[in-house]
């Protein structure tokens, strides 16, 4: 495909420069040849400034928990279309193995903070987010997750709370900021309060097209008029491998929704359930959601590959379970063994695509991510 638009270009070129002959065979030259195999100026990120940045957590996905998706998928993955990777150092402020809050609120913030902060810094002093930058710059903004959106990843980005299970707290701080869309499970945060509020009837009051699993699927394709929020379940959505299925899809409608709002956007896709499959040490739970996540990323990078000005990051917050891959493991068939049913310390895995994707080439601090897509978008904080 590539040979073929190369070729045309040479032709246009030569017709533009009024050569008349049309019978000339064109035969590859070595600088042509050079340029085929010089890696693509989009997918390095040299282009330009991007328009748009989308940030693909992977919950507790490690680099073995990558390569147990790959080799039970026929070696492959839409991963591997990312050509600039880097590695974070994921500690927290007050711990050396961190937590997704903590982690989660230094992609989205930019500060080491301590394990159960979500959008506070080490001292719970509220820290404006990557999110709330582009609100504030009139970007639109949007939320995806397969867990409950007030979950510690999905909740970092939009909700300032000094503790993560303060889920009630966090869902009501969804009102405090104007995001464009959002899609998640834990519908009972915002509708069966303790404080008996009713918080879907107060997003639609504001505007929003609010809809809800018992209500039906996921449309399969969104009006854009309106703010849209999506709740996939009452608490925690279901496991891949026990029926969920909305995530390739729901990333897919929340690309699609904020590109049409046509003014630039900030989406973050997670996959949620990695990290739980970590957490119960179950190799297979830990394959069908890494797959999930992987078929996402299938979807974002063929947005960004057509749109050509949007910046991917695709990165986990920590490694979970100290997960391995054991001798008697075959390709298709992984033996998985673990250290531990929590987090481990490991270094993780930073992959990007697009406008100014080889800056997360290298070895730098989680919070450097945050740092990272400010630059990229060449804006400074509130207190620079
Ligand atoms: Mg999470
Ligand atoms: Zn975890």
């Amino acid at each position: 495909m590539k040979k073929i638009l190369l070729y045309t270009f040479v032709i246009l070129i030569i017709n533009a420069c009024g050569t008349t002959k049309t019978s000339t065979t064109i035969l590859p030259s070595k600088d042509d040849i050079a340029i085929k195999t010089a890696p693509d100026p989009i997918s390095i990120g040299i282009a330009k400034k991007p328009r748009n940045i989308i940030l693909m957590i992977g919950d507790g996905m490690g680099i073995t928990q990558i390569t147990a998706g790959l080799y039970s998928n026929d070696n492959k993955l839409n991963l591997e279309r990312c050509k600039v990777i880097g590695l974070h150092k994921p500690y927290a402020s007050n711990k050396l193995i961190t937590d997704s809050a903590a982690a989660a609120t230094s992609f989205a913030c930019g500060v080491k903070t301590y394990n159960g902060a979500i959008g506070v810094d080490a001292d719970t002093m509220p820290v404006k987010t990557i999110l709330e930058y582009a609100e504030e710059r009139e970007l639109a903004t949007g939320l995806v997750a397969t867990s409950t959106i007030v979950h510690a990843t999905p909740a970092s980005f939009i909700a300032h709370q000094p503790q993560r299970k303060m889920y009630e707290e966090i869902a009501r701080d969804f009102l405090d900021t104007e995001i464009d869309l959002f899609i998640g499970g834990g519908k009972k945060y915002f509708d069966r309060r303790e404080d008996k509020a009713d918080l879907l009837k107060i997003l639609e009051s504001r505007g929003y097209k609010v809809g809800h699993y018992a209500e039906g699927d996921l449309p399969k394709k969104l009006e854009t008029e309106k703010n849209y929020a999506y709740l996939t379940s009452d608490s925690d959505p279901l496991t891949k491998s026990a029926g969920r299925d909305y995530l390739p899809h729901a990333t897919k409608l929340a690309v699609d929704f904020l590109h049409a709002r046509g003014k630039g956007f900030f989406l973050m896709v997670e996959g949620s359930q990695i990290d739980w499959g970590g957490h119960a040490n179950d190799s297979d739970y830990i394959i069908a959601e890494m797959l999930d996540f992987d078929k996402a990323i299938g979807h974002v990078l063929d947005y960004a590959e057509k749109d050509g000005e949007t910046l991917v990051i695709i990165t986990a917050d920590h490694e979970t379970g100290g997960y391995a891959i054991n001798p008697g493991s075959e390709m298709g068939k992984i033996e998985g063994a673990f250290t531990s049913d929590y987090h481990t310390a490991d270094l993780v895995p930073v992959f990007a695509y697009g406008p100014g994707a080889e800056a997360f080439a290298g070895f730098y601090e989680n919070t450097a991510i945050f740092d990272k897509m400010m630059e990229a978008f060449e804006w400074t904080t509130d207190d620079k």
